[in-house]
């Protein structure tokens, strides 16, 4: 390309957007502020190069576009600056890091708050969270400069709509609709409302779009006469009064004429046969002594009058309503107020750095002065508790909103970690945290949440609440989730213990808890008189009854005969003890079962097995129950001491339980009892305890005592 060509061509689309957002700019800052907004066009172009619109033109149109749009609000030079590289985190490699490098940390924040919100929109499909997403929005945007830029940003979007395939279009316009035009309301800026909702309205429904615009169009033309003759009235009225006003036609918009057709199901001439005019003055008090005129001009419709001005709207609108019957009996809507409150309404808080406030102070202290007088008109007012709420709510958030993966938002509180989300999204999700994604990158869950991130929490079947846990909690619901499960801890181990051995033993019966069947459980539960298996379980897996046992009744009902059969099992395989379980497993005290003797045993509720010697007495009484004994044998490696009892009639004379004792010392045991039951001048009946290893030893003993001339006669205690 040649120097003459390159200087002579003509001037691209960016380049004329960029002279004219400098010459409006001109109109309000410095020279060297408007240079640096030149020098972040650069940037973003380079930053953009190679990218396009939909519609074909250089991508860096559409930020300064934006930035247009807002310095048509007069917004100050960071966020014009912000708004030109809004898209550059997004859409290029630049990071925050780089932008607060080469524009400074307030620009970079501004443009990584606009970023953060431009990945929130759209995430979220499901109207019903649409509130929630406004709430966001606004929670996130403490910065109003950067709600500011994302309203312009979808402005311009929605008009360069046109290039989007239809679904697209359509989508976005709904979302405009649930989401933007909201706060574009909740925060007064009706004019960005407006062009908003007009937008919405033509994509989601061209045809209604068209036809509602060509009836407006043919009836302004039937009702330019009437319009004039009302406008006029009101005029001379005001006039003669001595009032100084401006006085308006006004004309619904297409979206609201719509809506209150749709919503009072009316016609569109009945929503069009109003009247509306806008009458503008200096002074609120004027207001009112306007209002006291043009109820004298024509009748007023009683119940219609509203007085905003008392009584803002939440959002801080404030006018006199008023609707008259006018001439020939059609209704006449009359909006008073003064010209500060209309600049107010049509611009929000940008009205203003728009309109008043013509000093050097930055945004927010300009925004937090907008904020303030908003509060004073309430209190002024009286009643302002839902306006000071929302005010809360929306811009001194102490609310923080997330996302689930599936595109719902969780409200919490600020400060709320993983932990409060889990159990915000279901208690079980809550029980079974283990970690958590946000936006994919893993976190643990003392991890505190930001505004806007999408959260999937990860959750494992053993994962369990601790009780450090309530250290880092803020919501009630999850404070109440970790207590009440900590509470519940030991019972629920218990339980599940309970099943795993109770499970295990039944599986060496060849069968399972699962196959039980019920009129088999109940039998069991009145039997234990217990409610419920939870109960029988709890108590198993607290060592108060022994699972083996549990699964042998079970399986000594007949209804298992064919399952016996089945496994071949002919044979029950008795239990086999080692006599040093503990608490669970008892020898009896009276016969002193030992390693090698035939035993059984009997299980006794609450305190677990009681063996007995298989001669015992009191063994014969606990066979007659067929549900409470069950075979034992000693396991081969049984170790240790056991009690034991001999019963010995010996001769009556000195030393003779020393020699026993040194026999039985001799036998490496130990006499734990000597007992003297019967004694007369020549024979000694004793009962001696003693501790043996097993039936062996113990036969070894009695062999040894036997030999001894003094020993008459020797008996192993058996019951
Ligand atoms: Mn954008």
């Amino acid at each position: 390309m040649s120097q003459a060509l390159k200087d002579n061509k003509i001037e691209e689309p960016q380049e004329k957007l960029i002279r004219r957002l400098c010459s409006i700019l001109e109109n309000y800052l410095e020279r060297l502020q408007i240079d640096k907004v030149v020098a972040a066009y650069n940037y973003a172009r380079l930053a953009h190069q190679g990218q396009f619109r939909k519609s074909g033109e250089a991508y860096i149109c559409h930020p300064v576009s934006v930035a247009i749009l807002l310095a048509e609000m007069r917004m100050d030079m960071h966020g014009i600056i912000a708004a030109i590289l809004h898209d550059v985190i997004e859409d290029t490699r630049i990071t925050k890091e780089e932008i607060t490098f080469e524009f400074g940390e307030l620009v970079a924040k501004l443009v990584d708050g606009v970023t953060k919100l431009t990945k929130i929109d759209g995430k979220s499909r499901a109207e019903t969270q649409a509130e929630n997403v406004r709430k966001m929005f606004l929670a996130m945007g403490v910065d109003l400069r950067v709600i500011m830029v994302k309203l312009a940003d979808r402005l311009h979007n929605m008009q360069t709509l046109e290039a989007m395939p239809p679904p697209k279009k359509r989508r976005i316009a709904r979302e405009t609709m649930d989401i933007y035009v909201p706060i574009a309301n909740r925060l007064n800026m009706n004019e960005m409302r407006h062009r908003l909702e007009l937008l919405s309205f033509k994509s989601m429904y061209p045809l209604r779009y068209k036809i509602l615009k060509q009836a407006v169009k043919k009836a302004r033309g039937n009702r330019k006469e009437i319009i004039e003759t009302i406008e006029n009235s009101i005029k001379n009225r005001l006039n003669e009064v001595h009032l100084e006003s401006d006085t308006v036609g006004r004309e619904k918009n297409l979206p609201s004429i719509y809506k209150k057709m749709q919503r009072k199901k009316i016609s569109f001439s009945d929503v069009f046969d109003v009247y509306a005019f806008r009458i503008l003055v200096e002074e609120v008090d004027s207001c009112y002594r306007i209002l006291g005129g043009v109820h004298d001009l024509y009748k007023p419709i009683p119940g219609r009058f509203k007085d905003y001005i008392a009584l803002p709207k939440a959002n801080g609108y404030q006018a006199l309503h008023t609707i008259l019957s006018g001439p020939y009996g059609v209704p006449i809507e009359i909006q008073i107020k003064t010209r500060e409150m209309h600049r107010i309404s049509e611009s929000g808080i940008a009205a203003h750095w728009l309109y008043k406030d013509k000093s050097n102070r930055n945004f927010q202290a300009q925004a937090n002065e907008w904020l303030r007088e908003l509060l004073e008109i309430q209190q002024y007012a009286g009643n302002s508790l839902e306006f000071i709420e929302n005010l809360k709510i929306d811009l001194f958030p102490q609310e923080i909103f997330i996302f689930t993966p599936q595109g719902s938002v969780i409200k919490l509180p600020r400060g709320a970690t993983i932990v409060d989300f889990a159990y915000a999204v279901h208690t079980d999700i809550g029980t079974h945290c283990n970690s958590a994604r946000i936006d994919k990158q893993l976190v643990s869950l003392q991890t505190p949440l930001e505004n806007g991130v999408t959260v999937e929490v990860i959750t494992t079947s053993w994962a369990r609440p601790n009780a450090t846990w309530l250290n880092y909690v803020v919501t009630a619901k999850a404070r109440a989730g970790i207590r009440n499960y900590l509470k519940h801890f030991q019972q629920q181990e218990a339980i599940q213990l309970g099943q795993r051995l109770l499970e295990k033993e039944l599986q060496d019966l060849g069968l399972s808890l699962n196959n039980i069947p019920q009129k088999r459980e109940i039998q069991l539960l009145e039997l234990m008189d217990m409610n419920s298996m939870d109960e029988l379980l709890e108590d198993i897996g607290l060592g108060n009854k022994m699972p083996f046992l549990i699964a042998k009744q079970i399986k000594q009902d007949d209804i298992y005969a064919a399952v016996k059969l089945e496994n071949n099992e002919g044979v029950k395989t008795p239990l086999t003890i080692k006599g040093t379980e503990g608490m669970v497993v008892a020898l009896a005290r009276c016969c002193h079962p030992i390693p090698g003797d035939h035993i059984m045993g009997y299980f006794n509720p609450g305190k677990g097995i009681v063996v007995h010697h298989h001669e015992c007495n009191n063994s014969h009484d606990v066979r007659k129950k067929k549900t409470t004994w069950l075979d034992v044998e000693w396991s081969e490696d049984a170790g240790g001491d056991f009690s034991t009892g001999i019963r010995l009639e010996v001769m009556n004379q000195k030393g003779t339980l020393a020699t026993i004792a040194a026999i039985i010392s001799k036998m490496e045991s130990n006499i734990e009892n000597v007992n003297v039951v019967n004694q007369d001048d020549k024979v000694s009946v004793d009962l001696i305890t003693l501790s043996v290893r097993n039936r062996i030893h113990l036969a070894n003993i009695m062999r040894q005592l036997k030999k001894l001339p003094i020993v008459l006669k020797l008996t192993r205690i058996k019951a």
